[in-house]
Parts: structure tokens; C-alpha cells; sequence
């Protein structure tokens, strides 16, 4: 059900500091919306996620969107 979800980290950190809608998300994993958005919804409950209502990188909607926060405590991003 939630196998996606390893990919949906990897979009989210490697877009980190842009903000993603669901359906950006799920458009860009193929994957269903709301499997999307439940799945944000688990991630916004961690520190290294927030989700908010704010503009989407993608399509520059304003809506609920989910990026990743840099914390001292994350896993190293550095490329
Ligand atoms: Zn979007």
C-alpha cells in the first residue's frame, strides 16, 4: 500500500526546499492522490516534514503542500 512511500521521500528531499502539492506528488509518482496525501499526512507528523497550505512549486496553486525541513539531526543531503 505505502510503497511508494521510499519514493515519495527521495522527491521530497531531492526537491528540498520547494514545496509539492499531493497531486504534483502523485502525478510525479504515478501513484493515487490520496495514497499521496495519507502519506504526507504521516510524513508531517515527522520534524523533517511540514506540510502546509502554501504555494506549490509545481503548479502554483495554493494549497496543501509538503517539503522537507532541514534539521541538524538529518540523514546528510549533501550531494
Ligand atoms: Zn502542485
Amino acid at each position: 500500500m505505502l510503497r511508494f512511500k521510499p519514493a515519495l521521500v527521495a522527491l521530497l528531499l531531492d526537491a528540498r526546499g520547494e514545496a509539492l502539492c499531493d497531486d504534483c506528488l502523485a502525478r510525479a509518482l504515478r501513484a493515487a492522490p490520496a495514497d499521496v496525501t495519507r502519506t504526507t499526512g504521516e510524513l508531517s507528523a515527522s520534524p523533517d516534514f511540514l506540510k502546509d497550505v502554501w504555494r506549490c512549486s509545481g503548479c502554483r496553486r495554493i494549497r496543501p503542500v509538503t517539503r522537507t525541513v532541514l534539521l541538524p539531526h538529518s540523514v546528510p543531503l549533501a550531494r
